[in-house]
């Protein structure tokens, strides 16, 4: 077992560090900007995992997990960072993996360099860890097409996106085999985005509410077949689950980075509070976490390589990394003291930062039921 990076990944990784380093903002702003989003794409953090055919990079799970924990280790503007990864993973991904060849040319290349901002709409208020039971519905027309109606809650990116992929039911009869996948374009007629969410935490992603009246889609937008959306939803979570929350993986490396820096030098009784087992030991426990976390999120990638996608592993990595954060980010809230709890260090952001980490994706209740469901219980 080879647990080195190779040059490739290593040279990505410097790359990203050198973008977000000269052209990223060091604090967020209050939503991403235009120009922010540009970088991103010329920086080829939009694509990633899109083909090469498709104008991505063409990167399999594990080196898009390494340049992701790269441009959360970087960037210190978590929200930039999660609206680029749901962009690619949540919305890309599907259409890279289930949509038409026309669909797939006309799209992809514009997201891999930022022209167009894409966003996944699955959340509606009856339906959150359930997302079986949908009341958005897709009702088939005489010509191929569909008409949605419904409403969508918390979808990232909504405000500001060009694209959604969004789940509705075209066979409520049939529950989960019920539900189909479909693109949608945000000037499509009957699509209507509310103004920003305001929120705890990732506060320049804007995410918004989405309202489907009478909106329709052409056959060619659907999502694979009639009643695939399920598949087509649990494919894009795995890619979320693991290479999104390689991010925050590199979040939690920045994280203790920063506090083993101001163990070593905030004194207090006459010594370096790094010293006092007290403050030494929760260090030992982020370091713990981050580590244990890396290989999880390593093993469910290499599996997702080996065109294995193992929901048990994906699982426990997403658990790990998102717990580990919160944890670890509440453990540097302490180390910091009164200056864990000011805005202006970083520090009380990345607790809020990671607050949401435990919610979306799937809850780490449902991340555990998946282990359980897959362990046969
Ligand atoms: C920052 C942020 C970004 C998001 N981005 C998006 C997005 O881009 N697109 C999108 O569609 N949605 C998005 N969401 C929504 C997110 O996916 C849901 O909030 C999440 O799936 C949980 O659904 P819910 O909020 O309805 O909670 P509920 O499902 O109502 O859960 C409430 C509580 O009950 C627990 N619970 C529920 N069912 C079970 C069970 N069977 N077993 C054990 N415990 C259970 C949950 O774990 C949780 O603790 C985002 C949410 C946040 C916070």
């Amino acid at each position: 077992m080879d647990f080195n990076l190779d040059d490739s990944q290593k040279k990505l990784a410097r790359q990203i560090a050198e973008t977000c380093r000269e052209r990223l903002p060091e604090r967020p702003t209050a939503h991403f900007s235009p120009e922010q989003w540009a970088v991103c794409g010329e920086a080829g953090l939009l694509g990633l995992s899109i083909p090469r055919d498709y104008g991505g990079q063409g990167l399999g799970a594990l080196s898009t997990a390494v340049a992701m924990h790269a441009f959360g280790h970087s960037c210190a503007d978590m929200g930039l960072v999660f609206a680029a990864a749901a962009h690619q993973f949540a919305c890309a991904m599907p259409i890279v993996e289930f949509a038409s060849e026309s669909l797939r040319r006309d799209l992809l290349p514009k997201m891999a360099s930022g022209e167009l901002i894409g966003s996944n709409a699955i959340t509606e208020p009856g339906a959150g860890s359930d997302s079986t039971a949908l009341k958005t519905r897709a009702l088939p027309q005489d010509d191929g097409g569909y008409i949605l109606d419904g409403f969508k809650s918390f979808a990232g990116n909504a405000p500001v996106a060009d694209v959604f992929v969004a789940y509705a039911t075209t066979q409520p009869e049939y529950g989960a085999l019920g539900i189909t996948g479909f693109v949608v374009e945000s000037e499509r007629p009957g699509v209507m985005v509310s103004e920003p969410l305001r929120k705890v935490c990732l506060r320049s992603c804007p995410a918004g509410e989405v309202t489907f009246a009478g909106c329709r889609v052409p056959v060619a937008n659907r999502l694979g077949e009639e009643g695939q959306g399920r598949f087509v939803f649990q494919s894009s979570m795995g890619w979320e689950r693991a290479c999104l929350f390689a991010a925050f993986l590199g979040m939690m490396e920045r994280q203790l980075e920063e506090t083993l820096a101001y163990a070593r030098s905030r004194r207090q009784f006459g010594k370096a509070i790094g010293a006092y087992q007290a403050v030494s030991h929760r260090i030992a426990e982020m370091k713990f976490r981050l580590e244990s976390s890396r290989l999880l999120l390593y093993r469910a990638c290499w599996g997702m390589d080996q065109g294995d996608p193992q929901q048990l592993h994906i699982a426990l990595s997403k658990l790990a990394i998102s717990e580990g954060a919160l944890a670890s980010s509440l453990d540097a809230v302490r180390i910091f003291g009164g200056r864990g709890c000011l805005e202006g260090f970083g520090i009380e952001e990345m607790f809020r930062d990671s607050v949401g980490t435990v919610i979306f994706s799937g809850t780490s209740d449902m991340q555990r039921e998946i282990v359980a469901r897959e362990l046969g219980l």
